[in-house]
């Protein structure tokens, strides 16, 4: 904290050499700024003293004796366009610091309209997220997952749907990251598992009792110290289900992170006999040091590589190349977003063993799923 300390006031230093005394800077934490600029002539100044604040930041710092080097996210407020009161100027300075945030490190970004909206949306979205999880609006889509050898359907992957009162059927990709960000996802992904277990039975006396189901669970569930995933396996026991009729399906994140929580969570998960999918391989961080060390079961190749098949050589060795390392750690393949009889054949081909994508079916409701079977 010394050497923080100290370091601090060496940025204050620096930044307030570069600012009149009418304008604002503050630390809001971390290397978060903002800047509420005072009354100028005209934005242009304003930005050139953004990126002279900026270098000033990234500029190395000496600290007994070492040196130390920072990085800043910078948002950036103008009286009187971007408000009237100080709490005005304050919430704007604040919303182009998260808009800097996104954008990577080290940026600055001027307070625009189009953020004013952005925030707003984003609060309507948490907002109806909230009252969609109360009103029960959220439902589970089944998507088989096919043999590629035998062509039968053996698993299905449980993906969540938000039936939008006025929107109609709104996909994950739209409110995901959303609950994640406000910690909802551990209510709304507890209400997943709960749905996804209810219909286990029934899945397995259509498909059989091998049958399994995938479902996904986000890095901030296996954070939560409620413990919501522990409970979760208490009842999966009390009612009798067998581990192994269930994936969970994760994301190299996960397994990047160092929480020591998250990953006895997921050790639990194993000891319950749950086997564990890594998602969207190949489009993270694919540390291969942490699959073999958490024992994971199935690798899912994503969409990415399977899209250009078989006209890609690239996507081909690609493919080629996880299925082989895959096998070689013991560990089964599944790939993703197949849409197309070339793509499964070549996939076939290559000694995958899962296939899933819009080729076999889209997602569709538990009972059509179920029907699915009944019709074939
Ligand atoms: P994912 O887990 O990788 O799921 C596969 C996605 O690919 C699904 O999108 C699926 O509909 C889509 N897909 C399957 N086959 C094809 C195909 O042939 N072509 C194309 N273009 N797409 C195909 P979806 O349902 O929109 O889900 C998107 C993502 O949202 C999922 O990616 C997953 O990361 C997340 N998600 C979905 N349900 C849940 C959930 O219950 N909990 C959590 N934490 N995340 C979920
Ligand atoms: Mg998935
Ligand atoms: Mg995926």
């Amino acid at each position: 904290h010394d050497v923080g300390d100290t370091l601090l006031k060496q940025v204050a230093a620096r930044l307030s050499g570069h600012v009149r005394s009418a304008d604002l800077i503050s630390r809001q934490g971390g290397d978060e700024f903002i800047i509420v600029m005072g009354r100028l002539s005209a934005t242009s100044p304003a930005l050139r003293l953004a990126e002279e604040l900026l270098a000033a930041c990234t500029e190395s710092f000496l600290i007994e004796g070492d040196q130390v080097y920072l990085s800043a996210s910078i948002g950036i407020s103008f009286y009187p366009q971007d408000g009237g009161s100080t709490a005005e100027l304050l919430k704007a300075a604040d919303q182009a610091m998260y808009e800097a945030k996104d954008s990577g490190r080290n940026c600055f970004h001027c307070f625009t309209q189009e953020m004013q909206e952005k925030a707003v949306k984003r609060m309507q979205l948490i907002r109806d997220l909230h009252i969609a999880y109360q009103l029960k609006q959220f439902q589970l889509y089944y998507q088989p997952i096919v043999s590629l050898q035998s062509g039968a359907i053996t698993k299905a992957e449980a993906l969540i749907r938000w039936n939008h009162p006025e929107q109609g059927l709104v996909p994950p990709a739209e409110f995901i990251p959303a609950l994640e960000d406000t910690k909802l996802i551990t209510q709304v992904g507890g209400w997943v598992l709960q749905d996804g277990r209810d219909s286990i039975q029934k899945l397995k006396d259509t498909y059989g009792s091998e049958f399994q189901l995938s479902i996904n669970v986000s890095p901030v569930q296996f954070a939560d110290t409620e413990q919501g995933l522990h409970q979760w396996l208490k009842q999966l026991r009390e009612q009798g289900i067998e581990g192994n009729s269930i994936v969970i399906e994760i994301t190299e994140g996960l397994l990047m992170e160092t929480s020591e929580e998250s990953l006895s969570t997921l050790l639990n998960f194993r000891d319950a006999g749950i086997q564990v999918a890594l998602d969207d391989f190949g489009t993270g961080y694919s540390s291969l040091a942490y699959i073999q060390q958490y024992d994971i079961d199935y690798l899912k190749i994503d969409r990415e590589f399977v899209k250009n098949l078989p006209e890609s050589e690239d996507s081909k060795i690609l493919c080629e190349s996880i299925i082989a390392m895959a096998h070689q750690l013991g560990i089964k393949v599944i790939a993703e977003g197949i849409e197309t009889d070339e793509q499964r054949k070549a996939l076939v081909e290559m000694g995958c063993d899962y296939g899933q994508g819009y080729y076999f079916s889209k997602p569709v409701p538990l009972d059509e799923f179920l029907n699915q079977k009944q019709a074939r």
